[in-house]
């Protein structure tokens, strides 16, 4: 059994709020959003940060972006804008070990980042 969270939300043994999914990307609202709207995208395979991403995942990738694209129109945030962060170890603010895709829409976002 993975001890990775993500993974465990992957195999519904925790049951996330789930807005989109298929067969290679999941995606759920964070459990502490950041903005009005704050969902996580994920590929449904283990990969722990974007520096272990292999040539074969390049796809994968775009799936994840498809997915938000998506997701946005789903939840009427396309046109008004969105921001896409993926974290990477501790420098980069990564708590948890499975790359994900933060979209967070619903209010205006600073630049730079913190
Ligand atoms: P990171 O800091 O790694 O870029 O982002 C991890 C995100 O996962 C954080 O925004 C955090 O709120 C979210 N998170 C942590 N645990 C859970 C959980 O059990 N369920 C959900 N839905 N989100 C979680
Ligand atoms: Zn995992």
């Amino acid at each position: 059994m993975s001890e990775c969270l993500f993974c465990k939300i992957i195999s519904g043994e925790i049951a996330p709020d789930k807005v989109y999914e298929d067969d290679d990307v999941l995606a759920f609202r964070d459990i502490s959003p950041q903005a009005p709207h704050h969902v996580l995208v994920i590929p449904k395979e283990h990969i722990a940060t974007l520096n272990d991403l292999e040539e074969r995942h390049a796809t994968l990738l775009g799936q994840m972006y498809l997915a938000v694209k998506a997701i946005a129109k789903q939840e009427g945030v396309a046109e008004g804008g969105y921001r896409t962060v993926m974290n990477c170890n501790h420098d980069g603010g990564q708590t948890v070990y499975h790359i994900h895709l933060h979209m967070l829409a619903g209010r205006g976002m600073q630049w730079p980042p913190g």
